[in-house]
């Protein structure tokens, strides 16, 4: 029986993660969830699976919290770190959104457990100063981002990564896919946040949308698969059902397929020796039409940056999620228009000064700077 802590469990994220483990219950158990301030939802979780853990980030929902005997309750900083350090857990699920999952997937990446990471944003951010943490404290990362868990699959352990040619991070294009971005200047939030092929979070969701969903998992993979910038290619595929191709030098191309349901990336980190059999449904292979297409013209600016930030490393990460996170902020919020988020995150950029000093602390202090410049370059466009 594998113990599993799920970090962000009210999310979308954390719903694949319980419908893994409610088929699953003979192997995996649930022992402690954590929360910001869904407290109606995390006591349904609590109810049909029976945590004896549950951590709440938002001080008032966890003042509010009725105790429960069979249930001990968790906040602030000091409790976090108790939480995620308890010996009975063997798994942490990195599933909480933004550059708010960093702190618990930095104190993660302390325990010699091992992660299954879904916030792509702390690596983004964090990503050599967290691996290096957990390469020190033997810590493992399974990714369940569905491009870099293909990625992982399409990788044996054993394979020599100087033997890889180029890797193939396919994008869906999402909801904008055959518009040129000058089309895009009206588009309304409900728009930007319905997906074609996935359900997911609203943050996801839109950067999904302005293609830097990919930008992101750009700078993730170079970081996760220790690949220089130039090794990754973004192609978009509409369908999502290739997740990422290797090809290795002798001219083999790998990949891995399935429906776009993050259950099956997410099953695999989860299984051992063993695959985890999930209720799924099979890709009906003779009627399936798969299309690939290049990464639009229009939005090659934006990925240029995300190549930059892959070459300069240091806090560079830190800069472009964190313009990123107040634009898409200030676009749900109805502050600026969609194609604005990208001058938001360039203008940002260019008023920022880089650094490479990596501590956590650092990486703290050039988040919240970030923040207040790219509000500004938000004052100054609205
Ligand atoms: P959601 O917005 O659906 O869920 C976010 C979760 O994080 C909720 O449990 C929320 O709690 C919690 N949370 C939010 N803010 C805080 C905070 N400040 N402190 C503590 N907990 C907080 O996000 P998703 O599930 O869509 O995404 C989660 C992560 O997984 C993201 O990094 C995303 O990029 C990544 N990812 C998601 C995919 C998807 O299909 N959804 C695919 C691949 C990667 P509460 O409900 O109480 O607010
Ligand atoms: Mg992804």
């Amino acid at each position: 029986m594998k113990n599993i802590l799920l970090l962000g469990a009210t999310g979308s994220i954390g719903d694949s993660v319980l419908d893994v483990i409610s088929q699953n219950q003979d192997k995996l158990n649930l022992i402690g969830i954590s929360i910001n301030s869904n407290v109606s939802k995390a006591k349904k979780i609590i109810q049909k699976f029976n945590p004896s853990h549950l951590y709440i980030e938002d001080s008032n929902s966890f003042n509010a919290f009725e105790k429960q005997p069979e249930l001990k309750l968790y906040n602030n900083k000091k409790g976090l770190e108790d939480i995620i350090n308890l010996s009975e857990i063997d798994i942490i699920v990195s599933a909480i959104s933004g550059f708010a999952g960093l702190e618990s997937t930095y104190i993660s990446s302390r325990t010699g457990k091992t992660i299954l990471l879904a916030n792509k944003e702390s690596i983004v951010a964090g990503g050599d100063f967290i691996l290096s943490e957990a390469k020190k404290f033997n810590t493992t990362i399974l990714p369940i981002d569905s491009e870099h868990n293909a990625i992982f699959q399409c990788l044996p352990p054993d394979q020599d990564i100087q033997d890889v040619k180029k890797v193939t991070i396919t994008a869906s294009g999402g909801p904008f896919l055959n518009s040129d971005l000058s089309e895009l200047q009206k588009v309304t939030k409900e728009q930007a946040l319905s997906h074609p092929n996935w359900s997911m979070g609203s943050k996801i969701s839109i950067d999904s949308a302005t293609l830097v969903n990919k930008c992101l998992e750009l700078i993730e993979a170079k970081y996760l698969f220790n690949l220089d910038e130039k090794y990754f290619e973004l192609v978009v595929h509409p369908q999502s059902i290739i997740h990422s191709i290797v090809t290795y030098l002798d001219g083999s191309s790998i990949c891995q397929l399935s429906n776009p349901d993050m259950r099956v990336p997410i099953a695999h980190a989860l299984s051992g020796k063993n695959r985890l059999p999930l209720d799924f449904n099979a890709l009906d292979f003779s009627s399936l039409n798969l299309s690939f297409q290049e990464f639009p013209k229009d939005r090659m600016q934006i990925q240029n940056l995300a190549r930059e930030v892959c070459n300069v490393g240091g806090l560079s990460g830190v800069i472009f999620n964190a313009a990123n996170e107040i634009a898409v902020d200030n676009f749900l919020k109805g502050q600026i228009k969609f194609t604005e988020i990208y001058d938001v995150i360039f203008r940002t950029f260019d008023i920022s000064i880089m650094s490479n000093e990596m501590s956590l602390d650092a990486i703290n202090q050039m988040d919240i700077e970030t923040r207040i410049k790219a509000e500004k370059v938000v004052k100054s466009i609205a």
